[in-house]
């Protein structure tokens, strides 16, 4: 094989050896790649040009280890529903952590690669519909500028994975900045033994955030950078209506990008109750919930840094609490310039809360799709746009645009920042499930169409416009399922 110029330097596995499971990929009988992103290599600084198609699915199934990767499941708890556990790995396996060109760390992980000591009753296994969908989303999310782990290839391992139905058995190549989650806290802090914890939370610094390394409290400060990278990671959610589905603390990267797309899916008609998981049967994960959800595993984090934030437990709960109170007021201020960006408003009114507010109750109320209603505010061709003549719309219009004349600034720029933050496309349910039933059939031009629509969100593609309009049905009805 050419060179591909691997650079494999895997830190983790220095950790103590309660984190870690050495654990190879199980073989597959025959991989067959159907998906590679040949941008997000060339990101990483490798060169698959030269190498066939017969090597990229032996490379990316597991049959076939990198030269200096060191394959590993790591060990990790987390609170499922509001329901601590002890997990880890249970089908996913981190190859190594290959430094690209400029010195920047990214772990290569095989989801569905086979059994690992965290499987419990699970294979091991992942079907092509969940991989292809995890790629799909997380190429989406990462064109519309929001921190997401990416897929680098999907390989069908020609094994066949029993679920409800039997399916087509495949693996999915994640990157992530690092597979570090809250759920990894949580399960340091569980076993009790302070210089484990000491332990993760320097590599923690170390590996991501640096800037706090000389910090006189040290664990705050990764406290609070964690708030405000997940403060803005959900106000991009809420931005462009992903939903999640699955917030457990263990699916809560400490890098601050989205992972785990299992039953995550993204609105269209307005609705904050919207739920898509089919066993988030509470609305646990719903729309609105997700701030109060992310104030929540936050607090589940800080619970695992009070004795390194301070000795005495009393003062270091006192300190801990005033700082995860802080995420309200820190998220409520986000949100609402997240909201003028989405109505191309500059500066600050008193009124603009209220403005926001009934925009969204007006969408609520009248089923408007979220997504296009900014997209005909910025007089894109939506089609089926006899709603906006509604005489209740057209007196909010009016007030947004006696706003806009606050502005004090030329329109193109309004327009441009409406441009920049409101995507014209997102994977709509319909699309998404539509591209997944053909690949099942073997026919995989669909999800690559889907994809490459996907890449360019915020540019007006002509070919886009068959992907703007929300789906024929009822999006209530629309449910997800767990990856699994
Ligand atoms: P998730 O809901 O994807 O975050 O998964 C929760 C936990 O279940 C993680 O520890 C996974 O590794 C594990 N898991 C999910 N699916 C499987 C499977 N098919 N086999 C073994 N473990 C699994
Ligand atoms: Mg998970």
């Amino acid at each position: 094989m050419n060179k591909i110029n691997w650079n494999f330097d895997n830190t983790y596995s220095t950790l103590p050896e309660s984190f870690i499971s050495k654990t190879s990929p199980v073989p597959v009988k025959s991989p067959e790649l159907v998906l590679f992103n040949y941008n997000l290599a060339k990101e990483l600084g490798l060169d698959f040009s030269l190498t066939d198609k017969k090597d990229l699915s032996k490379l990316f199934s597991g049959n076939l280890l990198p030269k200096g990767s060191n394959a590993i499941a790591q060990a990790y708890a987390g609170h499922q529903f509001g329901h601590f556990t002890m997990l880890g790995d249970g089908r996913a396996i981190l190859i190594g952590e290959h430094l690209s060109k400029n010195n920047e760390r990214f772990d290569i992980q095989f989801k569905g690669s086979g059994k690992t000591p965290f499987s419990r009753n699970g294979d091991g296994r992942a079907a092509l519909g969940p991989m292809l969908r995890e790629y799909i989303i997380s190429e989406a999310m990462h064109a519309l500028k929001i921190p997401t782990t990416r897929s680098l290839s999907v390989v069908t391992t020609g094994e066949d994975v029993i679920r409800e139905n039997i399916l087509k058995g495949a693996i999915l190549t994640r990157v992530a900045s690092s597979h570090l989650r809250v759920g990894t806290f949580q399960f340091a802090a569980f076993r009790k033994k302070e210089n484990e914890l000491k332990t993760l939370i320097d590599y923690t610094i170390n590996r991501h955030y640096q800037n706090i390394k000389k910090s006189k409290n040290q664990a705050l400060d990764l406290l609070k950078v964690l708030i405000e990278k997940q403060t803005s990671l959900v106000v991009n959610w809420m931005r462009v209506g992903f939903i999640h589905g699955v917030m457990n603390t263990d699916n809560m990267a400490i890098s601050g990008e989205t992972i785990d797309y299992g039953p995550c899916a993204f609105m269209d008609t307005y609705d904050p109750q919207t739920v898509f998981s089919s066993i988030d049967q509470l609305g646990r994960y719903a729309y609105f919930n997700q701030p109060s959800i992310t104030k929540w595993n936050l607090a589940r984090f800080a619970e695992c840094l009070l004795p390194h934030i301070e000795s005495n437990k009393d003062k270091a709960i006192e300190i801990a609490t005033e700082v995860i109170n802080s995420f309200d007021k820190n998220y409520e201020i986000k949100w609402i310039n997240m909201m003028r960006d989405k109505l191309g408003l500059f500066g600050e009114n008193s009124k603009d809360h209220v403005l926001i507010l009934d925009l969204l109750t007006w969408m609520h109320k009248n089923k408007a799709d979220y997504t296009n209603t900014f997209c005909f505010l910025m007089n894109e061709n939506v089609k089926n746009n006899k709603i906006y003549k509604n005489e209740d719309f057209l007196i909010w219009k009016k007030r947004w645009e006696d706003r806009l004349k606050l502005n004090n600034s030329d329109p193109k720029k309004t327009l441009n920042l409406m441009k920049s933050v409101n995507p014209l496309v997102i994977p709509r349910n319909h699309r998404v499930e539509e591209a997944l039933e053909s690949a099942n059939s073997n026919d995989l031009s669909l999800v690559k169409k889907l994809i490459k629509v996907l890449e360019k969100p915020y540019e007006k593609i002509g070919e886009n416009v068959d992907y703007q309009s929300p789906a024929p049905f009822d999006a209530k009805d629309y449910k997800t399922f767990c990856g699994t």
